[in-house]
């Protein structure tokens, strides 16, 4: 991949909710005309793309930002989405974690499952392709397999005497170095996929146990982040002249995609118009605040070519990210000048 678009940014903007237009809410973001530009106030900011306002067809933003890197992906490209925005923003919505099986809102995961499946489906007489996916989500710092079945009783069954899960009946799971730098996670459910419709199946599981995992649903799931990854492995079969496929190449192409539901920005936000103080009882969230980080050091172009830091091991959520060139597609419908102005460090 190009590496001057190392970061794009798309904003997309979510029409108002019923209870909104009830509150009497109306519109702040106005969009520019033929460009990807917004303005809040007497603010101006400009993405890469922007989506929303009148006439934004839903699928633009697949189109436009994701359904290349599923491309990259089939050419051995590592990508990541990430979703951000203040809570009940429309990232989830936007992403399709609240997947419930055939039926419900697209979203960006399972346009992804079947842009991939009919790839897969076209290339299968010359490649030989392997999918994997992972479901995890990243709640205080503890990293949490959300497609682990066992998970959700242990502590009941076993009465798990010496731990003490962060969240009822679930165990976190260790992030590991390999000799080569790699990072991988002990003992994460990787599922083996040969159709969209298994693919789904582990989505809308996923989906659920997040939903469920905590007694305090929204806030859990509002500050913890999901990460749903797809592992793609391909090998060609090379045809012999006497027609027998046979493999004469052990060359194998892997690459991993990373869609990302990130936490609700309001908990990076500081309070106040003076910025002085963290109000009381919000967690400031180590991943967004890292993220943010990466992210501005992976968008100056002047810093990456002189090699400059990176800080990915800032937090468990970077460094899980860190192999994939982090290239969002950021979709958010934020209404605030706050995660404008986060977006716009991406540039
Ligand atoms: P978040 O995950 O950022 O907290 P959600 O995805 O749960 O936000 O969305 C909040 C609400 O807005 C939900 O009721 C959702 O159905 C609605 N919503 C989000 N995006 C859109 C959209 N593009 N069009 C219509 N409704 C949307
Ligand atoms: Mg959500």
């Amino acid at each position: 991949m190009d590496n001057s678009e190392s970061v794009r940014v798309a904003v997309n903007i979510r029409p108002l909710i019923t209870t909104e237009l009830l509150h009497g809410c109306t519109d702040c973001i106005t969009v520019v005309p033929g460009e990807p530009q917004v303005h809040i106030g007497s603010h101006a900011f400009t993405y890469d793309y922007v989506y929303g306002g009148a006439g934004s067809p839903s699928s633009a933003i697949f189109d436009d930002c994701v359904a290349p890197l599923v491309d990259a992906l089939f050419h051995g490209y590592n990508a990541t989405v990430l979703a951000y925005g203040q809570t009940g923003s429309g990232k989830t919505y936007t992403m399709g974690t609240n997947y419930t099986g055939e039926g419900s809102n697209g979203g960006i995961i399972p346009k992804v499952m079947e842009t991939m499946f009919k790839r897969v489906e076209a290339t299968k007489h010359s490649t030989e392709i392997l999918i994997r996916v992972s479901f995890i989500e990243i709640f205080k710092e503890e990293v949490f397999d959300l497609l682990d079945s066992n998970s959700a009783t242990l502590s009941k069954a076993e009465g798990a005497p010496f731990s003490k899960p962060t969240a009822p009946g679930r165990l976190p799971i260790q992030i590991r170095e390999t000799v080569n730098g790699g990072i991988t996670l002990a003992g994460v459910t990787e599922a083996e996929v040969r159709t969209k419709e298994e693919m789904a199946s582990y989505l809308s599981r996923g989906s659920l146990s997040r939903a469920t995992g905590s007694t305090n649903m929204n806030s859990q799931s509002s500050r913890s982040h999901a990460i749903f990854t797809i592992t793609l492995e391909q090998k060609k079969i090379a045809s012999c002249p006497n027609g027998v496929n046979d493999d004469i190449s052990d060359d194998i192409l892997c690459a991993k995609l990373h869609l990302v539901d990130l936490a609700g920005s309001e908990r990076a936000k500081r309070t106040g118009a003076d910025g002085m103080r963290f109000k009381e009882g919000i967690h400031i969230n180590k991943g967004l605040l890292a993220l943010g980080n990466v992210i501005s050091a992976l968008g100056d172009e002047k810093k990456r070519k002189e090699g400059g830091h990176v800080p990915y091991r800032d937090s468990k959520l970077t460094r899980l990210l860190q192999a994939s060139c982090v290239s969002p597609a950021d979709t958010n419908a934020e209404e605030t000048l706050n995660t404008l102005k986060y977006a716009n460090r991406a540039r």
